[in-house]
């Protein structure tokens, strides 16, 4: 091993998270694998073909380069969908490979066409429209300028979806408003409809929508942080618990194991501070551990005499504070432990287990965040 620490990401793990997932949304709908913040960390190369093995055919990603990296990893000609960032620029390329995008303004439907007129390709495009997040999508008042464009344009345009995104239904403090969504995307839906248009997919739900309002599954749901096995929040993960049958009341398994490796141990006397300053001193004759991982490597310096890690099994502490590139752990009551041994950071040792979730309640981090702050050059394993 030549880097300091390697993360491993299990394919097992996956596939049982799409299993579950599956389960939930049925047979009919498409499982749409979203890949942006890349794969949540978890590298969009390593995901794709994952996925694919457990036949995922759709994903979707935040920008166009992302898009890229996911056709390019693709080995089963699947979809590619592009939520969120492209410039006009981009077109030719994505139209020219099929890849689809959002389309939530006048400018970027416009210049579509324009691009699929010049290459007699047609585009294929999602139809975003604002219920309620207020980020993106097309307002309730544009419907008339909008059904005029598509209706017109139907030789140059492929309608593939139908969309919008919920303002937090992973929370509950958030219902009244999510409903509303709902209520007003089908609004918009039964208008286009009437008018004659047809898409070929509605589309709705993240990943915390699918379990917590079943009624936006529709054709596809759009899923991330369950496929790598989170609950978007506890509340989620409490609201669904009951429904759960009892011998799996923990469908969602992590992806990924971080590891280090002890570097050196040493000495200290009782009174002696450890590491920088002085926020550490021992308060008995101790031994500790060096681990070659610090902030530069995403462990964060707020986890300074907070963070945990697992080495023989056991959960030692951080004593003193993080810095760029090392931590000191506390392994004065553990026997055995050499120069070289495993040190778990995220994932089990033995019968002990170090949780994104633990691991980000000392740091405020949600889940979502920690994943995708976890650095690229960290090697990743694929592991099965
Ligand atoms: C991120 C995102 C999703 C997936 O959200 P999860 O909570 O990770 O399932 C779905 N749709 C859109 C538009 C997104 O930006």
């Amino acid at each position: 091993m030549n880097h300091t620490s390697y993360i491993e990401i299990s394919k097992s793990a996956y596939k049982k998270n799409i299993q579950f997932l599956r389960s939930e949304v049925g047979e009919n709908t498409t499982i749409s694998a979203v890949i942006k913040g890349n794969a949540y960390g978890h590298g969009i190369e390593n995901i794709v073909p994952i996925a694919e093995g457990v036949g995922i055919r759709h994903f979707s990603a935040f920008s166009a380069a992302e898009a890229l990296r996911a056709y390019n990893a693709s080995k089963k000609q699947s979809e590619i969908m592009i939520m969120g960032m492209l410039e006009n620029s981009d077109l030719v390329e994505l139209i020219e490979k099929g890849i689809s995008f959002f389309v939530f303004e006048f400018d970027r439907l416009e210049e579509a066409i324009k691009v699929s007129k010049k290459l007699r390709l047609k585009a294929k495009v999602h139809i975003e429209v604002e219920t309620g997040f207020h980020r993106t999508g097309f307002e309730w008042e544009d419907r008339e300028k909008l059904h005029k464009i598509l209706n017109s344009n139907l030789d140059h345009l492929i309608l593939a979806g139908l969309c919008t995104h919920y303002a937090g239904a992973e929370s509950v403090s958030n219902y009244v408003r999510v409903r509303d969504q709902i209520k007003k995307y089908l609004a918009y839906k039964d208008w286009l409809l009437e008018k004659g248009l047809e898409f070929e997919k509605f589309h709705s739900a993240c990943s915390a929508a699918t379990f917590s309002y079943p009624e936006t599954i529709m054709d596809m749901v759009r899923i991330g942080i369950a496929s790598y096995g989170f609950w978007p929040t506890q509340e989620t993960y409490m609201y669904k618990f009951k429904t759960l049958p009892e011998n799996n009341k923990n469908p969602l398994k992590r992806l990924i194991n971080w590891k280090s490796t002890i570097m050196s141990l040493k000495k200290v006397k009782m009174g002696d501070f450890i590491g920088y300053g002085s926020s550490y001193m021992a308060p008995r004759d101790m031994v500790i551990a060096l681990i070659p991982i610090g902030y530069s490597n995403g462990f964060s310096r707020l986890l300074s005499n907070q963070g945990k890690v697992l080495i023989s099994g056991k959960i030692v502490s951080v004593v003193g504070t993080v810095t760029m590139n090392s931590i000191a752990v506390d392994i004065t009551d553990l026997s055995g432990v050499k120069k070289g041994d495993e040190v778990v950071l995220i994932g089990k040792q033995k019968k002990n287990e170090i949780t994104v979730a633990s691991f980000g309640e000392s740091t405020q981090q949600v889940n979502y965040e920690l994943l995708t702050r976890l650095p690229l050059d960290i090697p990743r394993e694929v592991i099965a």
